[in-house]
Parts: C-alpha cells; structure tokens; sequence
C-alpha cells in the first residue's frame, strides 16, 4: 500500500478521505472501464489517485473540484495533461448542460456529508449513461436494498425510480487516509432515462413515500390516511396491515399517479 504523500493535508469541511491503497484504486478503475472517445466526469479528483490511472486508458477527462488549493496543484501536474478541471461546487453544476455535447459517464469518490444531495442533483440531470460512487457501505446497502428488509426506505426507491443499482467492492478504512470511521463501498448506477412525465412524477413520489415511511411500524393504512381511503389502497394489492417496507417500488408509483390525478381533480 503506497503511504499518502505529505502534502496531503485533508480537510474536513470539503470531506476529504484520500485513496492510497493501489489494488483498490485498480479495482475501481477496472469497474469503472473508461475508454478513449467517452465523456468522463470525475467529482473531487483530490490528489489525482483514481484521475490519474483513468487518464492513463481515456487520454481526455474533466474533473469537478471545490478545494481552491487541489485545483492548483492539479491544474500544474505535468502527469495530467488531458485533464479539464473545473473548479466548482458538484452540487451546482449543470451536468445536463455539459451532456448536450454527448452523454457522459460520472465518478466519484465522493465526500460523505454531501452524498445523498450530490446523488440526487445527478439523477435529476439528462444525458448520464452511468455513475461509479465510492459512498458509505451502509448507504450502498440502503441504496440496493429490496422490499421487506429495514434498508428499504425512501433513499432506496427514490434512487431506484431512477436508476438500476449495483453494489460493486467493498473498500476498509485502511485504504484511506485520514481513514474515515466506516466501511466504504463503490456502487454502480444506470440510470433508466425517464422521460419528461415520469420525471415529473418524482416530486409525487418522493410526498407519497415520504409521508409512508415517516411513521415505519404505522400499517400502510394508517401512514397513508390522509392520502388514501382503503378502497384506493386495495385497488393496488396493498394489503391494509402491510407496512411502507413491503410495499414495492411500481405499487409506489401507482399511488403517485393516483396521488396526482386526485390533485387535478
Ligand atoms: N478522489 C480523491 C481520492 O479518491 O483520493 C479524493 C476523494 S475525497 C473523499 C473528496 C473530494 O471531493 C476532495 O478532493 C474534496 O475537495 C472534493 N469535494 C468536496 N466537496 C465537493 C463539491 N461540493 N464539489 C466538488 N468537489 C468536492
């Protein structure tokens, strides 16, 4: 395992957690399989650990970095030409826009505490073929979850209403410096390309769900009175005493649909 280099002083605030271990970083770069002539986004490139082997196999890539000062040392690294870096915050940056010019492929070691807005933001965005996050192991495991386990919540089918989920390696803290407190993992995301009408119907979704599993142990019946009478429910084949964790992702979007055509009415 390579020692981290001593410039690399992390800071908290931008949730810097470096990669060091080399057969990780491998392994990422096999699964994430970047090839010449894509469009590649990397988000936080930090010290160049996963930028660096990528460039090496797609000659061309941009990064997205929010620390002034890595973007300095990025921007002067002989070893990365090729590289477009942008400086900026992920979380506004219009991926869409960039998209127009040919779909692109995002990945991440992703700072933890802006995770789940960093996911959303790029699963609101066109033109993504797919995503690779380094992410918490027990966010992947929320994120992949399947009906009746207690990983299944509003996390899960929001981002599977999106995307398909595929949990990819696990990484330990050691591979890491500073090392963070928990088990990471990378996680692979297709997203499904909804078009206009079903990614309007996202904000019902995220109100019915939301409103499902603000009360997890409530029956089905109970969580969701204020949106649906029993014959509603019944009509989907929800059972009454069922609870939000057993009810699948299409049923859920039934009753968003439902939900909407009661607001037009
Ligand atoms: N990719 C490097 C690696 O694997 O060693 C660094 C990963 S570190 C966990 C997260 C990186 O994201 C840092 O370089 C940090 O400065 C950057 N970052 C934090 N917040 C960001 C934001 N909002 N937009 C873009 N980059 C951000």
């Amino acid at each position: 395992m390579a020692l981290p280099p001593p410039h690399m002083k992390a800071r908290k605030r931008f949730g810097q957690n470096f990669l060091i271990d080399d057969y990780i970083i491998a392994s990422i770069v096999d699964a994430i399989n970047p090839k010449e002539g894509e469009r590649l986004v990397e988000i936080g490139p930090g010290h160049a650990a996963i930028t660096r082997p990528v460039l090496e196999r797609a000659k061309a890539m941009t990064a997205i970095e929010l620390d002034r000062d890595l973007a300095k040392i990025l921007r002067e690294d002989p070893f990365l030409k090729g590289l477009t870096l942008i400086e900026q915050d992920a979380l506004k940056f219009n991926f869409s826009e960039f998209a127009k010019d040919g779909d692109i492929r995002v990945f991440g070691n992703l700072p933890y505490n802006i995770t789940s807005p960093i996911i959303f933001h790029l699963l609101e965005q066109k033109g993504i073929i797919d995503m690779h996050f380094m992410l918490q192991k027990e966010v992947v495991e929320r994120l992949a979850a399947a009906p009746n386990s207690k990983d299944y919540g509003r996390l899960t089918i929001m981002t599977q209403y999106y995307a398909r989920v595929y949990p990819v390696l696990e990484v330990p803290p050691e591979a890491f410096s500073p090392r963070p407190k928990v088990v990471s993992a990378v996680v692979r995301l297709k997203p499904k390309g909804l078009n206009d009408e079903e990614r309007a119907l996202a904000p019902l979704l995220n109100e019915v769900v939301t409103q499902a599993f603000s009360a997890r142990r409530k029956t089905i019946k109970n969580a969701l009175s204020d949106m649906f009478n029993d014959e509603e429910l019944l009509r989907y084949g929800i059972e009454l005493n069922m609870r939000a964790e057993n009810i699948p992702l299409n049923t859920y979007v039934e009753l968003a649909k439902l939900l909407k055509e009661k607001k037009q009415n």
